[in-house]
């Protein structure tokens, strides 16, 4: 590998990737990494993700270092893309050396995107999710929802999902690449009947809109709520006052007052970092009765991690393509006589 070659994941090669290793050990092992830098959280350069908005959508730049190594990902939020038979939400990003600015890897990151979301959603209720908790209802069965589904089989235990989207064909569809994996799947007609005896409910819905996909009377004691789909101003997924009933953890609080549905409340709202629960300086569940909130917006560390994941694992497979991307002429200073010298 030279310098001015900087590997690439493409498509195909991420999906061979995550295959090769297979998809649950990626999603065990994400968990672990994004957790590892979760817990040196000191170490990094943060800030809220820059986000251009429009009508129908955002354009978002995710930004991280850790003073040895820099990334960002793009990434965009388009709710009405997937009737037009686009995605909803797409991805790619980038790792670069610090000490000489060089990028390392440039990766898609919309299949990444997917298992890092619903490793840091495992993760997270590693540590607050009740003990035991088997069954989980997954409202929303898009383009994130088997993800989610199967990292909390690897990483939590979960034994059976209980799934319910306005739309039935996302469902069916859920169900069938689901099946098979060793999850009880139950298609369920509305969201009271798909949290029937959960003791997790995720909601991965998309709606550019205050939208309420669980009121307050469907939250009882105890439960642990993953709500992955509100993640931009304007756009939420749970009635407040499940919110003023629970206990809320997040990534990085600065970005999340802005995106998350902690939105609907007031900026002081106390919130606890998910990072100091990881490190023993804030506690997680306290007791049985507990509602706990993972309020996830997806952080710029969680995507770092999981690039550097990446690229240890396309240099081990070699599962990866070189890019001719940065100019390398041998006379540092002569990058015009480079340009020249192509002509012959
Ligand atoms: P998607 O468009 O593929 O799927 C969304 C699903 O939600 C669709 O099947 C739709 O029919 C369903 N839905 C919409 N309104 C509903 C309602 N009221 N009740 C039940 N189902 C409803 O989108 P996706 O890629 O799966 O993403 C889901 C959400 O997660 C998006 O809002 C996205 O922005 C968000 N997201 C968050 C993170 C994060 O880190 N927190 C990461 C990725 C995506």
């Amino acid at each position: 590998m030279t310098l001015n070659l900087v590997p690439f994941v493409s498509v195909d090669k991420m999906m061979k990737l995550v295959l090769r290793i297979g998809i649950e050990r990626v999603l065990t092992d994400l968990a672990a990494e994004i957790e590892t830098d979760f817990r040196r959280w000191p170490d990094f350069d943060k800030t809220p993700r820059v986000a251009s908005h429009s009508d129908v959508g955002v354009i978002e730049l995710m930004p991280t270092s850790d003073g040895e190594t820099y990334g960002f990902k793009y990434v965009n939020g388009h709710p009405a893309n997937m009737k037009q038979g686009l995605q909803t939400v797409t991805a790619f990003g980038l790792l670069a050396d610090v000490a000489t600015g060089y990028p390392l890897l440039l990766s898609e990151m919309t299949i990444l995107t997917a298992l890092r979301t619903a490793a840091t959603s495992a993760m997270a209720a590693r540590h607050l999710a009740p003990p035991g908790a088997r069954v989980m209802a997954m409202i929303g069965n898009g383009a994130q929802a088997e993800f989610q589904a199967l990292a909390f089989q690897a990483v939590c235990g979960v034994e059976a999902v209980r799934l319910y989207d306005i739309d039935p064909a996302a469902t069916r569809k859920c169900a069938a690449n689901l099946k098979g994996r060793g999850l009880e799947v139950v298609t369920c007609a509305s969201p009271e009947e798909a949290i029937l005896g959960a003791q997790i409910i995720t909601t991965c819905t998309a709606d550019k809109n205050y939208a309420t996909i669980l009121t307050d009377n469907m939250v009882g004691a105890g439960v642990h709520i993953n709500a992955i789909g509100g993640d931009c101003p304007g756009k939420t997924e749970l009635a407040r006052d499940i919110l003023l009933r629970s206990e809320i953890f997040v990534e990085y609080p600065p970005q999340t007052r802005i995106e998350g549905e902690i939105q609907q409340l007031a900026a002081d709202h106390p919130v606890t970092e998910l990072w100091q629960v990881m490190t023993g300086r804030a506690a997680g569940r306290r007791d049985a009765a507990q509602i706990t909130l993972f309020d996830s917006v997806g952080f710029a560390i969680e995507d770092f991690s999981a690039l550097r994941y990446v690229l240890a694992q396309a240099q081990k497979t070699g599962l990866y393509d070189n890019l001719d991307m940065i100019a390398d002429p041998d006379d540092p200073r002569d990058l015009f006589g480079m340009v020249l010298r192509a002509a012959v």
